[in-house]
């Protein structure tokens, strides 16, 4: 390419609402362009890597058997209520009427229209094991939607599922897919870790979440200085603190008639024992606003939708009710306690906050159910540092340390969920009929573009890792407007490096040379190589890795293959 033809829609401004730097840089270097909250178009540069990643994704789920499928965007209410999750799902899902007024969601991800397909089509166990996956783009209502394509509402994500008769089979994929994974952001050159994980809305017992490590990072990780436990803080601090089942509850816990153990309790929420209450009741001076709160993701309504028990469960309701209130809307999201509380601190107007797990009566009113307690709001600092030092949950001797992680993949066993619900079965050799057991394996593959920045930046620009880079050498000509000399060995080195396979952007701008150094180092080309009248005259071209800080020369007969 060349930037005649190929405009560089850079920017020396750093945009006012972007907070983080990936964000900035993205709409500096010209790669997104917003449209909207949550909405953004994917500027040429800006395609062409996230088409690299899509490459190296597709290679490595191909390489482990995954068969490519392209699922519709839009999504029969039908399915999802057949799953239960119509209901559950909450205000993310963004729900629409056709013109005959029957409902459909944008998919937020895929299990039940995947499950649809392969109910049709799977049915013996001979055809199993079997992966599909696709690269395809989601709609999720985020409720803050925010750093650019790295929290959209619109986002592209590889979603991959996984069909079997019996877990071992299940487990063995899981295996495979973690090393695909592992494969994949390796190859991407990412810093990451995998860590044990909630399985949120999606469901299942076990899942792994793939962390790109980041200051900027929206996640929390716990990893042991001594063995290899990491864990999502939402899963490492849940679960020393999740009751037994056979806890007696306290006395002055017992706000419901007639129940008096955690098991009881448990039961009348639809939750399992262990698993941890994650609603909150946000108390705004001293007028209560005795609310389930929606959180920033689908979990909170998930688990209060547990607590309904209820089909006509409307998951706008809370928010609304919030917003009559007059307490201001703020940023809640806890996934349990006392995680959640990190988060807690932007709402502003809380003066204290009282956790309690919801449950709904007859008449429709909420009340709250036990493990209540209100707690004054402590500073951010002390929250953010609340488990580091502890000890480790595996092994005798180690301490946590905590990081801040980028999620950029979650693999999850589902088991039989979905396909319980939606009567998905195969005939097992006996010839009776079993219910499917399912995988499902997701990769945010926009925001993997986003968080390659926060690893790879410095004060110029991106410094793309060479496999994500939109190009794989910037050739500057300086003045090859006025050089035929100039112009002739930078068409020719444009050549041969094309012929050699490589992608070359030639910056053939008539600009000035600060100009088009500046723009190449912004959009991180990881190699330069200048052209100008007086190098050629000593037969010399200078090149300059992106992350070095001095030039060196190239002979002009042999640039190309030094470069390759
Ligand atoms: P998060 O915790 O960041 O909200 P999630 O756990 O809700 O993510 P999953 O349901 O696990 O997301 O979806 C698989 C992957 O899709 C995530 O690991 C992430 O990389 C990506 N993803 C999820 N939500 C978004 C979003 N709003 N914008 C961009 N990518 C996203
Ligand atoms: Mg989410
Ligand atoms: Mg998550
Ligand atoms: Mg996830």
């Amino acid at each position: 390419m060349r930037t005649s033809r190929f405009p560089l829609f850079t920017s020396k401004e750093t945009p006012a609402d972007a907070e983080i730097v990936s964000h900035q840089l993205m709409l500096r270097a010209g790669l997104i362009k917003r449209l909207g909250a949550g909405l953004y178009t994917w500027q040429p540069l800006g395609l062409r890597v996230m088409r690299r990643v899509e490459r190296i994704v597709r290679e490595e789920m191909d390489r482990i058997n995954g068969l490519e499928v392209l699922m519709p965007a839009v999504q029969p209410a039908e399915l999802w209520r057949e799953s239960g999750r119509w209901s559950l799902y909450g205000p993310e899902l963004l729900r629409l009427e056709d013109r005959h007024e029957r409902d459909y969601c944008i998919g937020p991800t895929h299990e039940e229209v995947i499950t649809d397909y392969l109910r049709q089509e799977l049915r013996s166990y001979r055809q199993l094991p079997v992966t599909y996956y696709q690269i395809q783009t989601k709609f999720r209502d985020e409720i803050r939607p925010r750093f650019g394509v790295m929290r959209a509402r619109e986002f592209v994500m590889k979603d991959a599922y996984s069909f079997h008769l019996d877990q071992d089979s299940l487990e063995t994929t899981y295996r495979d897919m973690h090393a695909a994974y592992s494969a994949i952001f390796s190859r991407l050159g990412l810093r990451f870790r995998s860590v044990g994980a909630d399985s949120g809305a999606i469901g299942g017992s076990v899942s792994e979440e793939f962390m790109v490590l980041a200051d900027s990072g929206e996640d929390e990780i716990a990893s042991c200085d001594q063995c290899d436990y990491a864990a999502n803080t939402e899963l490492a601090r849940s679960r020393p603190a999740a009751p037994a089942a056979t806890d007696p509850l306290p006395a002055e816990r017992r706000s419901t008639p007639g129940i008096e153990s955690v098991a009881e309790q448990c039961t009348l929420l639809g939750l399992t024992p262990g698993q941890v209450i994650k609603s909150v009741v946000v108390m705004a001076d001293e007028a209560p606003a005795v609310l389930f709160v929606a959180g920033d993701d689908e979990l909170n309504e998930v688990k209060a939708a547990h607590a309904l028990g209820a089909e006509t469960v409307r998951l706008a309701e809370p928010a609304e009710a919030l917003a009559a209130t007059g307490v201001p809307r703020g940023f809640i999201g806890p996934r349990d306690l006392p995680a959640g509380l990190t988060q807690l601190v932007d709402h502003r107007a809380a003066t204290r906050v009282n956790f309690s797990s919801g449950a709904n009566q007859a008449d429709g009113h909420w009340i709250n159910l036990n493990w209540d307690r209100d707690m004054p709001l402590p500073p951010t600092a002390d929250l953010r540092t609340a488990l580091a030092g502890e000890g480790c949950p595996r092994c005798a001797d180690g301490r946590l340390e905590i990081h801040r992680g980028i999620e950029v993949g979650h693999i999850f066993q589902l088991g039989t969920k979905y396909s319980e619900a939606m009567d998905a079965r195969v005939l097992d050799e006996a010839g009776d009929a079993r219910p499917l057991i399912m995988g499902c394996y997701g990769i945010g593959v926009s925001r993997v573009v986003a968080a390659a920045i926060e690893q790879n930046h410095d004060a110029r620009g991106i410094r793309w890792p060479a496999p994500l880079a939109p190009f794989d050498v910037a050739i500057v000509s300086i003045g090859a407007e006025r050089s035929a000399a100039v112009a002739e060995a930078a068409e020719r080195l444009y050549a041969d490096l094309q012929a050699a396979g490589l992608d070359p952007l030639w910056d053939d701008r008539d600009a000035r040379p600060g100009v088009k150094f500046a723009d190449m180092e912004l959009i991180g080309i990881p190699h330069r190589v200048v052209i100008g009248e007086r190098g050629l005259n000593a037969g010399e071209l200078e090149y300059r890795a992106r992350d070095a800080t001095a030039s060196e020369a190239l002979p002009l007969d042999d640039a190309a293959n030094r470069l390759v």
